[in-house]
C-alpha cells in the first residue's frame, strides 16, 4: 500500500515523457498518472517489456500509449508499432485514445478491423502509418494481401489479452508476434492472467517486468452508508427526497446503465433539480464539459455511469448516492470511494428494491461495513455534525429554487462504434464488436451465439439466462452455457433452437438497451 500511495505522488512530469506529449496530457487535462501509468511509462520508456494486469478503466492506453508515441520516429515511414485489440470498438477507442495523446507529434495512427471495408485501409496504410492498431482476423488479413508489413514493427501491444483468448485468437496473435522482428519491446496488458496468457508471455516477451495493480483498500471508515428500501416505480420520488434532506454540497448518483443515468436525468430535470449527466453515450468532448462543471462546482448532482465516473477525480463529493444498487462490491467501493476523501466525512446511500436487499446483504458482508436504513437528518442520533448548509461556492440556494431545466443541455450524440475511424462514413456494415475468424468451439451438439453486450453494459448471467428463457422461449436444458465477458457475451444453446434464439433475441431491449444476437461463425 505504502507503495501505491508513493506512486499516486508521482507527476507526469517525473515521468520522462517529451514535451509535445506533456502538452498534449495537459490539454486532455489528466491531472496525475494512475497507478498502472506511473509504473508501466518509466519501464517502456527505458525498453523493458511489460506485463501490465490492472482492470478495465484503469487507464491502461495512456500507459502503453504514451511511451510508444515517445518510441517512434515521425520521419520513418514505415510501420513502427502495432497495437492488437480483440473487439472492433476496443479499435476504435484505443485509436481515438492514442490520437488525442498524439495531437502535437507528426504520427500517424491507422485503424483497421474488420466489418469495414478493407480497401479503404489498404489505402490509409499506403499513405503511411507509424502506428496500426488492429483488430486480429483484419491484420491477419492485411499481412496475408501484403497491404502491411511487420518487419519495422518494433514496439507492440497486446491490449486485453484475455479477451484475445476468450475469443480464440491466442494462435493468430502468436503467429502476428513471430512476424514482427525479435529485438521488438512487447507490452502486454490484461485484466486477468489465465495460463494460457502466462505461456504466451513466456515464449514471447524478454525478460518482462510485471506490473499488477491491485484495486485500493478499503478506506469506508470515514464514509457514512445507509441505504433506502424503495420499490421501483417509487424511487425518482424518493430519490428527491433525500437529495432535498441532505442537500449535498455536491453529489454523484450512480445508474447501471447509459439509458437509466439519461432517463434520470431527464426525470430529475422535469422536477426541477440542476443536474448533468456523464455516460458512455456522450462524446468525449461533452464528457470532459461535464466534469469540468462539476470539478468547478458549477454543477451540484452528477448523473453517471461506473463506467463514465471512471477517471474521475473530484474532490469535496459530500454524497455518493447509488440510484442502481451497484454489480458487485467492489463496484460499491469503487463508487462510495469518491467520498469521504481527504480526512471529511461523506455519505453513500444506495436505493435497494425490496427484492435486492440480498445484493445488500452480500455487500454489508463483503465491505464489512454497517449499512443502516437511511433517516432523514434530523433524526439522525448523531446531532453533533452540523447540517451541511453552506456550500462552497458560498451559493446558500436550496435545491427548489433551482431553475427549472439547466444551463446547458447536453447533446446526445452517436456512439462511438457507429464512428468508423478513418474510413469514409456510412460505408461500415453493421456495427459487429469482434472479428469474424475464429469463435471457440461449442459444446456437442450445441451452437455458439454471440451477444453484443456484456458486462460493461450491466449485463449478467442472469440477465441473459432470464432473455433465453421468457424471450426465446427455452427451455433450461437447452441451454448448455452462458458466458458474460466484459464487452459481449457468449450463450450456447441446443442446435436446433439455435435460429429461432436469434429471431427472437436479436434486436431486442434488455435491461433498457438493444442487444444483437448472432450465430458465432467458425
Ligand atoms: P483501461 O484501458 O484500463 O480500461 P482506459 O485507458 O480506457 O482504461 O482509460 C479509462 C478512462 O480513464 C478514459 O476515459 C481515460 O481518458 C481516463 N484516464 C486515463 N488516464 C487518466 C489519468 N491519468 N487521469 C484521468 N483520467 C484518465
Ligand atoms: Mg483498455
Amino acid at each position: 500500500m505504502t507503495e501505491q500511495t508513493e506512486q499516486e505522488d508521482r507527476l507526469f512530469k517525473d515521468l520522462g515523457l517529451s514535451p509535445e506529449i506533456q502538452q498534449a496530457i495537459d490539454e486532455i487535462g489528466f491531472e496525475k498518472p494512475s497507478p498502472i501509468q506511473a509504473e508501466a511509462i518509466p519501464e517502456l520508456l527505458a525498453g523493458h517489456d511489460v506485463i501490465g494486469q490492472a482492470q478495465t478503466g484503469t487507464g491502461k492506453t495512456a500507459a502503453f500509449g504514451l511511451p510508444m508515441l515517445q518510441y517512434l520516429d515521425p520521419g520513418n515511414d514505415e510501420v513502427q508499432a502495432i497495437v492488437l485489440t480483440p473487439t472492433r470498438e476496443l479499435c476504435i477507442q484505443v485509436t481515438q485514445a492514442l490520437r488525442s495523446y498524439a495531437e502535437h507529434l507528426d504520427i500517424e495512427i491507422v485503424a483497421v478491423f474488420g466489418g469495414a471495408p478493407i480497401r479503404s485501409q489498404q489505402a490509409q496504410l499506403r499513405s503511411g502509418a507509424h502506428v496500426v492498431v488492429a483488430t486480429v482476423g483484419r491484420m491477419k488479413d492485411l499481412i496475408s494481401r501484403r497491404s502491411l508489413v511487420l518487419t519495422a514493427a518494433r514496439f507492440v501491444v497486446l491490449d486485453e489479452a484475455d479477451e484475445m483468448l476468450d475469443l480464440g485468437f491466442i494462435e493468430d496473435v502468436e503467429r502476428i508476434l513471430r512476424m514482427c522482428p525479435s529485438g521488438r519491446q512487447t507490452a502486454l496488458f490484461s485484466a486477468t492472467m489465465p495460463p494460457p496468457i502466462k505461456r504466451l508471455a513466456d515464449t514471447f516477451m524478454y525478460d518482462p517486468v510485471t506490473i499488477s495493480i491491485t484495486p485500493k483498500e478499503l478506506t469506508v471508515d470515514a464514509i457514512e452508508q445507509a441505504y433506502v428500501e424503495v420499490p421501483g416505480r417509487a424511487k425518482v420520488d424518493k430519490l428527491v427526497e433525500v437529495v432535498k434532506e441532505e442537500d449535498p454540497e455536491q453529489a454523484i448518483l450512480f445508474c447501471r446503465t447509459k439509458i437509466g443515468a439519461s432517463r434520470l436525468e431527464r426525470d430529475l430535470k422535469n422536477r426541477g433539480l440542476d443536474v448533468k449527466a456523464l455516460h458512455g453515450d456522450l462524446s468525449q468532448g461533452v464528457r470532459d464539459g461535464v466534469m469540468l462543471a462539476f470539478k468547478n462546482h458549477r454543477c451540484r448532482l452528477l448523473v453517471a455511469t461506473d463506467i463514465a465516473a471512471r477517471g474521475l477525480d473530484v474532490d469535496h463529493v459530500t454524497h455518493v448516492i447509488n440510484y442502481d444498487i451497484p454489480n458487485s462490491s467492489e463496484t460499491y467501493v469503487h463508487r462510495i470511494g469518491r467520498t469521504g476523501r481527504a480526512g471529511r466525512t461523506g455519505r453513500a446511500i444506495t436505493f435497494v428494491t425490496p427484492d435486492q436487499m440480498r445484493d445488500l446483504d452480500q455487500i454489508k458482508k463483503d465491505v464489512k461495513a454497517s449499512i443502516s436504513e437511511w433517516e432523514k437528518p434530523e433524526d439522525r442520533i448523531e446531532h453533533a455534525r452540523p447540517p451541511r448548509r453552506k456550500r462552497r461556492d458560498g451559493n446558500p440556494a436550496p435545491l427548489d429554487d433551482q431553475p427549472a431545466v439547466a444551463v446547458e443541455e447536453v447533446p446526445e450524440v452517436d456512439e462511438v462504434v457507429e464512428v468508423p475511424v478513418g474510413g469514409p462514413a456510412g460505408q461500415a456494415e453493421p456495427a459487429d464488436e469482434r472479428e469474424a475468424d475464429t469463435i471457440p468451439e461449442a459444446a456437442d451438439g450445441a451452437v455458439k451465439l454471440f451477444v453484443n453486450r456484456g458486462a460493461r453494459s450491466g449485463l449478467t448471467e442472469e440477465d441473459l439466462r432470464w432473455a433465453l428463457r421468457e424471450g426465446a422461449v427455452l427451455k433450461d436444458e437447452q441451454v448448455a452455457d452462458v458466458r458474460v465477458l466484459e464487452r459481449f457475451s457468449f450463450v450456447e444453446v441446443d442446435g436446433d433452437v439455435a435460429e429461432q434464439t436469434v429471431e427472437y433475441l436479436d434486436g431486442t431491449k434488455l435491461k433498457g438497451s438493444g442487444i444483437r444476437v448472432e450465430i458465432a461463425r467458425s
